[in-house]
């Protein structure tokens, strides 16, 4: 492929919010292109496990003006009523769209979608594939990209957006396998490139890659970002390993304990709440234990398979018979790029959906559900407008890959001998005890002096081809222009 494309829409991030948005987009008559770093179903929304919700029937009592209450008051009512009316009120044209093009839901026995509870409600309201959730829809939507005829480049790592008297023009991308760097003219771009959590490096249920990458572009690149400081902790995270046990073992009645047997807290609080209690029983000396043997074998066998597996594997126990050891980790950033009702930044052209956007959906702590759901409902929205936007305009062809090649060139040149890895351990570790579930001023100062100290570094790897080290650095250097704005964001909001 020639080393400049053109295309109307550019999509980058093949998660969930990627996909929905490029087969949207497609329907919408855009020439769509999909770029993304690895391949599709290797991104985190494969990982997701507990649910998406959308209130399907009023059944049990349950409806859309409770989800919208539910999601205000978890949010600590900081999250934007009218963007939360809009996803909520989306959420069951979702789960039919989702149902219509194949996602294997798991089925109750009417042969009726099946939902569960989740935190921060009394309601079964969250659609589900066993505990496969995320890596079902994932799927299905790739299936539906090829068969849609989306296009796709993988293995492409966005290095900076293009963007000329502010509207969008494309982006730049390193193309992992030949080390060679590619532009890409589109007419809008769609940023669907996750959140940052894994920032929290070591203590994250992330992928150590979501490190919020077209986030601190858009920092460098001036285009507004906010409430980066908003960042989940989510309660059940594996006390080794920090893999995650999903919320609904908690939604079907596991219990947490203290190391004396004790209940200390309501299990289905909203995660925020059930965290700080285990913090501070962590801060007393205590161990806090996950209990869901009362659920029996055969129904964790057939509702949360994967949570049995991963605790066997990272943790050496089996849940049936063994209490599961916990910690609360970093899970879901809240905070990104800044978006307006139809999901446009403040640069005309440039829509950012999903984990990386900030559409004041979640305020300052999300739903559980709700995150599967922003991807899909958005993103069908976003495809959408981001198409009809391209319809009338012509390429913004202002190239900036010399600008690009410098900054490469100047890390290749850069004659490094201290290894970068040790210190992205050592920010996952800060970040995590000093800006995380307690903020003191004096804590989020030292994390700003250990980021203002660090030595200049590079890589010692200097090969051209597949270097991951080099992306890996690329991700290390974004972790560090975010890490001061959370700090920065975080000082403000004590202040
Ligand atoms: C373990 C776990 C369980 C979860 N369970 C649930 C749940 O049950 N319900 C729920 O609602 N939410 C859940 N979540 C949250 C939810 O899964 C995510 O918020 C959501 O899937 C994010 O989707 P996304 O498309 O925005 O981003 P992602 O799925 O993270 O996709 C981002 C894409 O961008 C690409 N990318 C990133 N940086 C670059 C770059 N520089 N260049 C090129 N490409 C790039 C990546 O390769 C990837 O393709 C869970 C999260 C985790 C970690």
């Amino acid at each position: 492929m020639d080393k400049s494309i053109k295309v109307d829409t550019l999509v980058i991030g093949s998660g969930g919010a990627g996909l929905t948005s490029a087969i949207w987009a497609k329907k919408s008559g855009a020439k769509v292109l999909v770029v993304s770093e690895s391949y599709p179903t290797r991104s985190q929304t494969s990982m997701a496990q507990g649910g998406i919700n959308a209130v399907l029937s009023s059944s049990d009592g349950d409806s859309i003006e409770k989800h919208i209450e539910d999601t205000l008051k978890a949010s600590h009512d900081l999250a934007d009523e009218k963007m939360v009316t809009k996803m909520c009120e989306n959420a069951p044209k979702a789960i039919e769209w989702l149902d219509s093009i194949g996602v294997v839901f798991s089925r109750d026995d009417e042969g009726n979608i099946a939902q569960r509870k989740l935190g921060g409600t009394k309601y079964n309201r969250a659609c589900y594939s066993q505990d496969y959730t995320g890596l079902k829809i994932l799927q299905t939507l790739y299936d539906n990209c090829l068969k849609e005829e989306v296009d796709f480049l993988y293995e492409h790592y966005l290095v900076e957006l293009i963007i000329y008297e502010g509207v969008v023009g494309g982006a730049v991308f390193l193309d992992i396998r030949s080390g060679e760097l590619k532009e890409v003219f589109a007419k809008s771009v769609v940023l669907a490139t996750g959140g940052y959590a894994g920032i929290y490096h070591s203590y994250t249920t992330n992928m150590y890659s979501s490190t919020g990458d077209a986030i601190a572009l858009c920092i460098k690149q001036g285009v507004k970002v906010s409430n980066l400081d908003f960042i989940q902790f989510h309660p059940t995270g594996l006390k080794n390993s920090s893999v995650l046990i999903s919320e609904s073992a908690r939604g079907a009645g596991g219990k947490l304990l203290n190391q004396d047997g004790e209940k200390f807290v309501d299990e289905l609080l909203p995660r925020d709440k059930v965290s700080l209690a285990i913090w501070e029983q962590i801060e007393r000396g205590n161990q806090v234990f996950l209990d869901i043997r009362d659920l029996g074998e055969k129904f964790i066998d057939e509702n949360l398979p994967q949570e049995r597996k991963l605790a066997m594997f990272y943790e050496n126990i089996d849940p049936i018979d063994e209490l599961i050891p916990i910690k609360p980790v970093a899970h879901y950033s809240m905070g990104g790029i800044e978006v307006d009702e139809n999901l446009m930044s403040d640069v005309k052209g440039l829509f950012a959906v999903g984990e990386c956007s900030d559409a004041r959906v979640h305020g300052a702590n999300r739903l559980g559900g709700n995150s599967l759901l922003e991807i899909v409902a958005f993103g069908m929205i976003v495809g959408e407008n981001s198409a009809l936007y391209a319809k009338d305009k012509s390429l913004v062809e202002c190239s900036t890959i010399e600008s690009v090649k410098s900054y490469i060139d100047e890390i290749f040149e850069f004659d490094c001998h201290d290894n970068f890895y040790k210190k992205r351990d050592e920010l996952g570790e800060i970040l995590y005890f000093k800006v995380g579930i307690k903020r003191e001023k004096e804590n989020l100062l030292g994390v700003m002096k250990f980021l203002e100290e660090l030595p200049k570094l590079g890589i010692i790897d200097k090969s051209k081809t597949y270097n991951n080290t080099l992306v890996d650095f690329l991700k290390f250097k974004n972790s560090l222009v975010l890490s001061k704005e959370i700090v920065n964001q975080a000082l403000g909001r004590l202040s």
